[in-house]
């Protein structure tokens, strides 16, 4: 009902006297159609025939479009809604509030259980089943997005400051077992060649105490780690599994984890499965992606990178990160580069490696900053030095749309993935999952505020179409 009452608007407008509106909208639809909706391969899509508006070089660039254009208006209207909620602190305090003492009354009674699923759960969440997952999928897929990246919402609740003492190891294997098959249950959810995000600490508290303390993990840990490697690749679905990073003091093991898991699953015959992240607030961040990168050219495995910019900043000790806004942005912008520009020799079919990279922002100028490299590795190489890498974009899904659509909009004549990260469970397990990720990442909600100033811009202007201005 969302979309088919929002496209109603889009075809509308073209009706109205405004001229200006026209090619705006048309541009869209006609673009739209044209787009490849089955590759994912990066370097594919990049050997393609369609000029680039990312090249400097270009003669006729196409004419710009509003960001949210191909956005139906009730989606932005609710996109409003929410982040207005999100941005201002009193609001955002009094329905945390709320949700934290209420949340069983909330999410289970009729009517406010009618009020956060058509709000704050469409905006931000799949759904609970894989019919609904499929809807939220393909609604995204109308918008230009290739694919999402799909996490579960249920997390295992971990002490902040875990000990021997305080956790109990009677549960351990209860906890891998739970983790390990709703990694699974999301991965069969998920579409073929696509994401699903894993959290090493939903295996649960005594798993992230050995994490903590650098001891071995037990062989169930290990294994699940095994059996859900495998559900990534059985029958030729090939999904891709990036390991979130979490606070710093666990990190180490993770990487330690990750990489032994790329050694082993990420094979030459096809692009990576096995995905590490990367924080790149932390002054370890650049040395660490340089040597693992190294490491697999020279032992021949293939090599997956989501790069952020770290959720932390306030939990974690603060010396371990750079002492500056400035310095995150250039070691993110930095690590993108190098991986972009990485010598993969062309990648496993032509005897080097191969390379999944996600750039994950919701930062413009660090995605502009990755489409311009882009564009000049593909007018240097002629996408030869694109080739064996696998390019994505990805945002939070609900947030920083302006961001998305400003690459999916560029991507008609560059060809990279567009997707959005998004949780799934019951209304229950996504508010609390919502708000721990509110809690932890305070500076990404504060980004709400451009998105939703830019779909004020937008319902403006569609404003403005209809009465003609
Ligand atoms: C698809 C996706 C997946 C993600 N997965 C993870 C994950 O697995 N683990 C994780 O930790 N986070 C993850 N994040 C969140 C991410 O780390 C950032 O917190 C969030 O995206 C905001 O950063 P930004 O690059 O979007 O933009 P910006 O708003 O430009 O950057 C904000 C970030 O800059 C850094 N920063 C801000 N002030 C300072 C300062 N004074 N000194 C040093 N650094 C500073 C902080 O990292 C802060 O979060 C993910 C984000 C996305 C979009």
């Amino acid at each position: 009902m969302l979309r088919r009452s929002g496209v109603s608007l889009v075809h509308n407008l073209p009706l109205t006297p405004s001229r200006s509106i026209l090619p705006l909208i048309c541009t869209r639809k006609i673009s739209t159609q044209r787009r490849p909706n089955s590759t994912l391969s990066t370097a594919d899509s990049f050997n393609g025939s369609a000029s680039s508006s990312l090249s400097h070089s270009n003669p006729n660039p196409p004419a710009p479009i509003s960001p949210l254009s191909t956005l139906p208006t009730p989606y932005l209207l609710r996109t409003i809604l929410v982040c207005t909620v999100s941005t201002s602190p009193f609001l955002s305090k009094v329905l945390t509030k709320l949700l934290l003492t209420y949340t069983n009354f909330l999410t289970s009674s009729p009517i406010p259980k009618f009020f956060l699923k058509h709000t704050f759960y469409n905006h931000f969440c799949a759904g609970n089943t894989p019919t609904e997952i499929q809807s939220t999928l393909r609604r995204l897929k109308s918008w230009g997005f290739r694919g999402i990246i799909l996490a579960y919402a249920k997390e295992v609740e971990v002490p902040a400051n875990p000990s021997k003492e305080t956790i109990s190891q009677e549960h351990l294997e209860a906890d891998i077992s739970t983790w390990r098959d709703a990694t699974i249950e999301t991965i069969k959810y998920a579409e073929p060649k696509s994401f699903v995000a894993v959290k090493y600490s939903g295996a649960g508290p005594a798993s992230v105490l050995n994490m903590e303390t650098d001891e071995p993990q037990s062989p169930l840990f290990m294994g699940a780690l095994d059996d859900i490697c495998k559900a990534a690749q059985a029958d030729g679905k090939n999904v891709k599994l990036l390991f979130d990073a979490e606070q710093t003091r666990y990190q180490d093991a993770m990487d330690g984890y990750t990489l032994s898991l790329m050694k082993k699953y990420n094979t030459t015959d096809r692009m990576p499965t096995v995905y590490n992240t990367y924080q790149m607030y932390r002054k370890v961040s650049p040395s660490n992606l340089k040597n693992h990168l190294e490491a697999a050219k020279s032992q021949g495995f293939g090599f997956g990178a989501k790069v952020v910019r770290g959720a932390y900043l306030h939990s974690d000790p603060r010396s371990t990160f750079w002492e500056s806004k400035e310095g995150t942005n250039d070691s993110y912008n930095g690590g993108i580069k190098r991986l972009l520009e990485f010598d993969n020799s062309r990648g496993a079919k032509n005897g080097g490696i191969n390379v999944g990279i996600v750039v994950a922002t919701h930062n413009q100028s660090s995605v502009t900053k990755a489409m311009d490299t882009l564009a000049a590795l593909k007018q240097e190489g002629g996408g030869k030095l694109l080739e064996g890498k696998e390019i994505t974009f990805a945002q939070l899904a609900g947030m920083a749309d302006e961001v998305s659509m400003s690459v999916i909009n560029a991507q008609e004549n560059g060809g990279v993935n567009v997707v959005k990260y998004i949780p799934w469970g019951t209304m229950e397990q996504c508010v609390k999952y919502l708000l721990r990720r509110a809690d932890e990442n305070k500076d990404a909600l504060g980004r709400t505020g451009d998105t939703k100033r830019a779909a004020g811009r937008e319902i403006l202007r569609r404003m403005k179409g209809v009465f003609g201005f």
